[in-house]
């Protein structure tokens, strides 16, 4: 089966390629002629996954998944939420989005937070949509160097380290995206 991973990144792509298997055959953006950005607009994680399949699936009459992250921190009332890549402003990196994080929690007894990913598959069978949760809680700082985004302030329940201390091996066996992603290769492999 021929499905479009709507990401433009190819190292996610070769990622869930490996997990999948030779029974599936996934094509990136490009692949399928899609150039243009994505709309993400919308107030959850869910939605916008749902809004990039679906507009994928639409536009190029491809199967297709697309997926959606964010970190939910409790005392925030859930932001950065769908805010997590940009928290900072459009123009800003991982540590100034830390930096904002950080400031926000100061003063703030509740550091308790969750990673959210959630993938929407969509075919001519319908939709369907996988989430994965990390459940952890928000260091007031930096601690290791491995991973991305959030990573040196995410510590994950029932650990002692950050996620960006682990070896990315094992923050791929806890990981909300590897939860997700696990999901969906269970319910494409039962209907292969
Ligand atoms: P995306 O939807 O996978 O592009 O993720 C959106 C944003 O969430 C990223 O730009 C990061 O700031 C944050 N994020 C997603 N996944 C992770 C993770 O595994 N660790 C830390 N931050 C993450």
């Amino acid at each position: 089966m021929t499905l479009c991973f709507a990401t433009n990144n190819p190292n996610k792509v070769k990622e869930i390629q490996a997990l999948l298997g030779d029974a599936f055959s996934l094509q990136s953006l490009a692949q399928i002629g899609c150039t243009e950005t994505l709309a993400e607009d919308q107030d959850t994680i869910a939605g916008n996954s749902l809004q990039k399949a679906q507009y994928v699936f639409e536009t190029y009459h491809v199967p297709c998944f697309a997926d959606d992250t964010g970190l939910e921190v409790t005392a925030l009332g859930g932001a950065p939420g769908v805010y997590s890549a940009r928290y900072a402003g459009p123009q800003c990196n991982a540590d100034d989005n830390i930096a904002r994080l950080l400031h926000e929690l100061e003063g703030k007894a509740d550091k308790s937070a969750l990673f959210r990913t959630v993938i929407t598959l969509i075919t001519q069978a319908g939709m369907h949509q996988f989430e994965g949760v990390l459940a952890g809680s928000i260091l007031p700082e930096k601690k290791g160097t491995n991973g991305f985004g959030y990573d040196p302030v995410f510590v994950p329940e029932g650990t002692t380290e950050t996620l960006a201390e682990m070896e990315l091996q094992k923050k791929n066996q806890i990981s909300h995206r590897a939860m997700a992603f696990r999901k969906l290769e269970r319910f494409l492999k039962q209907r292969a």
